[in-house]
């Protein structure tokens, strides 16, 4: 049975609580309109010991920009819960805004160099959003397993550092990207997309494709592997925000036609209203 808490303190105590009878909690914060990609968090969670598992469902506005798509995000609560109650999901935590940033709120967290580029260079002030709430999300749920997927590769290092740099008791698992059989990655977003945008989606695994089958013939220059990821992108997409080649550790973009030995390809472009994110870390992960 799974139980909705939506008030930050009770969600504190039903962790300790669960804590002081053995149990190990694991924490998979989401946006809602849950699909197989936020479900395979929770088994990931349970894989790796946690026997209580709290999803956290907040459509968290810090982390949204002006003129993003915050007001028709889609909240499917009924449908959430059911997903939860189906998978044995412990507690879900559905806070209201006004519980997460209380009248007179005003502290905020910030990592600096791996916010920079690509989706921090593009969407100003999303990162803080992001790490302001995760932060709030672990310190109660913590000590925990915390669970983010790949498919949000800058956000999973963003937060493994943040959590680090802050010693906040949790040990962060980045989940590999579930996809759709053609190779689209699932997300909540793919809803908005129409029959025709729905195809045009997969320019984004082409381009993976393109560089992961080169990287595997064993080209190493991230100047053609940057061209190849980016071509069928731009083919499909209306318009394009990023595909680059970077070091997966520190993010950052590699130049020049020096070999390099690992590389994250990174993606972002727009269909319409619709704004997709993919990426893949090149001869380490399979070719979707
Ligand atoms: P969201 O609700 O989109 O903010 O995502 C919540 C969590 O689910 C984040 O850690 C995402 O990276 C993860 N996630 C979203 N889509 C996928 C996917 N297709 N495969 C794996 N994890 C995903």
């Amino acid at each position: 049975m799974t139980e909705i808490i939506h008030d930050p303190a009770a969600l504190r105590r039903r962790c300790d609580g669960a804590r002081a009878s053995g149990r190990t909690v694991g924490l998979v914060p989401t946006m809602g309109a849950l699909h197989a990609g936020h479900l395979a968090l929770v088994d990931q969670a349970r894989e790796r010991g946690a026997d209580f598992v709290v999803v956290t469902l907040f459509v968290n506005p810090k982390q949204f920009g002006p003129g993003e798509d915050f007001e028709r995000y889609p909240r499917t609560l009924d449908t959430d819960r059911d997903a939860c109650r189906a998978c044995g999901v412990d507690v879900l935590f559905a806070p209201p805004v006004d519980a997460v940033y209380p009248a007179g709120f005003q502290t905020h967290v910030e990592v600096e160099e791996l916010t920079q580029p690509f989706e921090g260079a593009h969407r100003p002030g999303h990162f803080r959003g992001v790490t302001t709430v995760v932060t709030k999300l672990l310190l109660l749920a913590a000590p925990c397993t915390a669970v983010f997927g790949r498919k949000d590769y800058q956000q999973w290092k963003v937060i493994d550092r943040m959590a680090r740099d802050l010693f906040i008791p949790v040990d962060i698992v980045g989940m590999p990207t579930v996809r759709e059989p053609d190779g689209l990655a699932l997300s909540s977003r793919n809803r908005y997309l129409e029959p025709d945008q729905r195809e045009r989606a997969l320019g984004l695994v082409r381009g993976l494709r393109a560089a992961a089958g080169a990287w595997a013939r064993g080209e190493r220059d991230p100047d053609l592997l940057r061209r190849l990821a980016r071509a069928p992108v731009e083919a499909a997409f209306d318009r394009v925000d990023y595909v680059d080649v970077a070091d997966p550790e520190t993010l950052a973009p590699l130049r020049g036609p020096s070999a390099t030995d690992r590389a994250v390809v990174l993606m972002a472009a727009h269909l319409g209203t619709t704004r997709l994110i993919d990426n893949l870390v090149l001869g380490e992960e399979p070719i979707p």
